[in-house]
């Protein structure tokens, strides 16, 4: 069924999933002007922000989204980028079956798997900074990028990790244990709620996972007929027929 809903902008927002995307991009517009604020604010007492513009570091983390943010991802991929992001979501789950634990999971992640294939390696720009996912938005610094970069912390001496603690401990704006600024991950919470809201609502199931699996289901037909249909048994399925189902990286129910 094609339905439509008030988007961003107030345009009618339309397509098969406007019902469950329309208030996840309402709640990106909104984060959007709520951290603007928060940071003129930070700035102005004197706090410092070093996340910019060609900053890239942090794109190689693993990334947990709803499928209302993943749809909106999938919708403005070209194939080509969604084949590329199709074979990292390959990567990723190669990965979370083979990794011992989380730690390992993550590190392998950052470290083999890579940079998310929407980075763009020349100018180190998000090449879809428009439909990029909430962890996207919501992900500050308070120290330079050589701290957010994989290895970072466990190439540093123990002075140089005592020396961390300290700094980050008297840092206004983070939680006192990382350098990344809380308070605006806290703002971006609406988000989240809202995606999970238009989900159990238009599909009566909510789906959540990794970026890259998610992103290359929601392009897929008969995956996205049996969410809207609220069959998470038959959507499971069809995720595992095509080699993309795992228990941590696709959740439903
Ligand atoms: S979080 Fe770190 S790596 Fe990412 S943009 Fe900000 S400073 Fe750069
Ligand atoms: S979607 Fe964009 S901002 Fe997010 S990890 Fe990928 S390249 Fe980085």
């Amino acid at each position: 069924m094609t339905s439509s809903a008030p988007s961003a902008q107030g345009r009618p927002e339309r397509g098969p999933h406007a019902a469950v995307t329309a208030p996840v991009r309402r709640g990106y517009e909104r984060y959007a002007r709520q951290a603007g604020q928060w940071l003129r604010g930070y700035e102005a007492r004197g706090g410092r922000v070093y996340c910019g513009a060609g900053c890239f570091a942090c794109c190689d983390m693993p990334i947990r989204v709803s499928l209302a943010e993943a749809l909106i991802t999938a919708g403005a991929l070209s194939p080509a980028k969604a084949r590329a992001v199709e074979a990292h979501a390959r990567a990723a789950l190669a990965n979370a079956r083979t990794a011992p634990d989380d730690e390992e999971y993550v590190r392998r992640h950052r470290q083999e798997v890579g940079f998310c294939p929407l980075l763009d390696r020349e100018t180190g720009a998000c090449s879809e900074y428009d439909s990029r996912p909430t962890r996207c938005r919501d992900t500050f610094s308070a120290f330079p990028a050589r701290f957010c970069a994989s290895g970072t912390w466990e190439a540093m001496g123990r002075r140089e990790q005592d020396a961390y603690r300290r700094e980050v401990a008297r840092t206004p704006g983070t939680d006192g244990e990382v350098h990344f600024i809380a308070p605006l991950e806290h703002l971006s919470e609406p988000v989240w709620v809202a995606a999970a809201r238009a989900m159990r609502a238009e599909w009566g199931l909510e789906v959540w996972g990794d970026f890259w699996v998610l992103t290359t289901l929601a392009r897929d037909p008969a995956f996205m007929a049996r969410v809207a249909a609220g069959d998470h048994r038959g959507a499971w399925t069809v995720a595992q027929r095509r080699g993309l189902a795992h228990r941590e990286l696709l959740e439903l129910g």
